[in-house]
């Protein structure tokens, strides 16, 4: 690969941050001051950038891969240009007593940090999130009670999701749930998704970094840029429902809400910014809405609960295999 330019570097980056709205706050000057700033401190200098530090409760780490996956610039020299981030489980090299070390410092540094925390908080087996010889619960505890703020990021860390389906044991919490639960108050940003998309992470850090606080926040406390609309609002099938005019089966043409689209009551900004770079999402790939973003996920009966026996989710599964064996899947409605 050709060497570039720092000045194209940088370009790049402003490109990516621009994709994720926050030039509605930054600018390229912004982003030059701030790439100075971060060699300054490299070199020994003064670091007057925002700490970060990145737990992870009972999660997948599908969150930190959907972050580290955005595209054209690694995430990383996003975010420290304008943050220091301290500690990430997936990135950093820092192992037992080494991290515990790193956050000793912090603390006792008194200087201001974020806690991004990723998954949920596994209250009923907290030893199955250890972290040098401490229980995530002691963890989340201390570092978020220190913290300026915290951001949930994923539907895990939001409302719990996954972690808290049926037949789970693990006593797991949503984030701010669990801080309400021990009497930690301290603002939390909700970043839902399953996986959580990078650029609402990237955006919501860099306005915290840049602004001094979080964006706009519902009552559920996520960004309002993302989360104010529907799926439903602004889907490109929204006329075929108003129409009555409803897909049979999975690649059908019309609106998906008869497969158990819960885009009605699902907020989030899939329809205008997709995944992997606005590539594609689930709706414009042709699949329900499974509301992933949102408070009841996952919800008890889903397409993919294959004991399902709803007569639409049987006619799916035959279509569905029909399809794979090359076998008369497609066209009209039945
Ligand atoms: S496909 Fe889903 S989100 Fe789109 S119009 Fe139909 S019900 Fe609404
Ligand atoms: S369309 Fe629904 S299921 Fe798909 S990513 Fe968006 S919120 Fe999640």
């Amino acid at each position: 690969m050709e060497p570039i330019s720092r000045r194209a570097a940088l370009k790049r980056i402003f490109a990516a941050i621009a994709a994720t709205g926050a030039s509605s706050f930054l600018t390229f000057d912004d982003l030059v001051a701030a790439d100075r700033t971060e060699r300054q401190a490299a070199a020994g200098g003064d670091d007057p950038r925002l700490n970060l530090i990145w737990l992870h409760g009972t999660s997948c780490s599908g969150c930190s891969v959907s972050l580290l996956n955005i595209e054209y610039v690694p995430v990383v020299d996003i975010l420290t240009k304008f943050t220091n981030m301290i500690f990430h489980h997936d990135v950093s090299l820092a192992t037992g007593d080494q991290v515990t070390d790193i956050f000793r410092r912090l603390k006792g540094s008194g200087l201001p940090y974020v806690l991004v925390f990723e998954g949920a908080v596994p209250t009923a087996m907290p030893h199955a999130c250890m972290l040098g010889h401490r229980m995530i619960t002691e963890w989340v505890d201390e570092l978020a009670e220190g913290a300026e703020a915290c951001v949930a990021a994923g539907t895990c860390a939001a409302f719990a999701g996954v972690t808290r389906m049926n037949g789970m044991e693990t006593g797991s919490m949503a984030l701010d749930e669990y801080l309400a639960h021990r009497g930690i108050e301290r603002p939390v940003i909700n970043l839902p998704g399953c996986p959580m998309k990078p650029e609402h992470l990237v955006y919501s850090v860099l306005h915290y970094a840049h602004e001094g606080g979080p964006p706009r926040l519902d009552d559920r406390g996520r960004p309002m840029r993302f989360f104010s609309h529907t799926i439903h609002d602004r889907c490109i099938y929204y006329s075929d429902f108003q129409e009555n005019y409803f897909a049979e089966y999975i690649g059908d043409d019309g609106c998906l809400l008869k497969l158990g689209c819960q885009g009605v009551v699902t907020r989030n900004d899939c329809l205008i910014n997709g995944h992997n770079s606005n590539t594609n999402s689930c709706i414009r790939a042709g699949h329900p809405c499974i509301g992933c973003a949102g408070e009841h996920f996952p919800r008890r009966i889903m397409l993919h609960t294959y004991d399902d026996n709803r007569p639409v989710v049987r006619q799916f599964q035959q279509r569905s295999q029909r399809q794979t064996r090359g076998g008369s899947g497609g066209g009209g409605g039945q």
